[in-house]
């Protein structure tokens, strides 16, 4: 079904359906028309691929992605939008739709089985209360992606795309890098959504890896030690790293001194390859 992003076709989908959006579960449906064709175009929706989509909402990027790609599997978590998508989604044939929560599925096994000889890409307009978790979750689980194409807020993509060394970095920009090389695409002003959020919002791709930084012998540990670097903002690394792990900082101290840091680093000025270096001797000194 065309229209998708028209507030009367929405409208009326709602009456009949006696559907109303759910704030918790971040339901704000586009309503440019615009957007969508530009998400999928950019998102690699196209022939060879096979692309998940992380909430539907009413169908109007699953409809566009369905156009472009060979197959598209939609993961709703929302049980009331199924007999909506029933009708908006009825004319493709190549939609396959999973009524769950994204951070409970087995998304290798979903790959495995609906996209033989594909490649695979995730395009969506995310939830924004779960925005990093599914960002982290995608890529932490070595799916076998080649992009992910994502809508979040503003702040948050200028955060998951900061460069290394930036003053907006956060541990999620680290464990981003380590993946992928992220890019902001384009904005999308908040007028754009029905409801309007409170803020902007902008799409941002992250291009997968074929290979991770090398030298991390224990990848668990490694974003630990990210995590606890970025704890407690504006603190040095040895002051963070310490508290997070609740040890002496002495220990701490060895590991930055031995990877040839200052002892008074902060954690936005390391760049990758010290991230790396640290961890490994904090590994060892502790
Ligand atoms: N794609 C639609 C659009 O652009 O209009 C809807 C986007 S809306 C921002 C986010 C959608 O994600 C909602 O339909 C919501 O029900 C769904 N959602 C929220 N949490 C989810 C989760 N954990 N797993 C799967 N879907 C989820």
């Amino acid at each position: 079904m065309e229209n998708l992003s028209n507030i009367n076709v929405i409208k009326e989908l709602f009456e009949k359906h006696g559907f109303s959006f759910s704030k918790t579960l971040g339901q704000n449906f586009l309503i440019n028309p615009s957007v969508c064709p530009k998400i999928a175009e950019q998102g690699n929706a196209k022939k060879g691929f096979g692309i998940i989509e992380i909430g539907t909402g009413i169908g109007v990027l699953t409809n566009e992605l369905a156009k472009r790609a060979d197959k598209v599997v939609a993961v709703e978590i929302d049980e009331r939008l199924l007999p909506v998508l029933e009708e908006t989604l009825c004319e493709h044939k190549n939609i396959k739709i999973i009524n769950a929560d994204v951070m409970k599925i087995n998304l290798h096994e979903i790959i495995q089985d609906e996209f033989k000889g594909l490649n695979v890409a995730v395009c969506a307009n995310l939830p924004y209360y779960i925005t990093s978790p599914i960002i982290m979750m995608l890529l932490e689980q070595r799916l076998p992606l080649t992009s992910i194409t994502v809508m979040v807020q503003k702040e948050a993509g200028q955060r998951l795309c900061a460069k290394m060394g930036s003053r907006e970095m956060g541990a999620v920009t680290v464990a981003v890098r380590y993946f992928s090389e992220p890019e902001i695409l384009f904005n999308v002003s908040k007028g754009s959504f029905m409801p309007a959020p409170n803020v902007d919002s902008c799409v941002v791709r992250f291009n997968v890896k074929d290979k991770t930084p090398e030298g991390v012998t224990d990848e668990k540990f490694f974003f630990k030690v990210v995590r606890g670097a970025f704890s407690q903002r504006r603190k040095t690394l040895s002051n963070s790293v310490a508290s997070a792990f609740g040890i002496d900082k002495k220990s701490v101290n060895e590991a930055i001194e031995k990877s040839g840091l200052s002892l008074n680093i902060r954690p936005e000025a390391l760049r990758m390859e010290e991230f790396v270096a640290f961890s490994e001797n904090l590994k060892a000194t502790i």
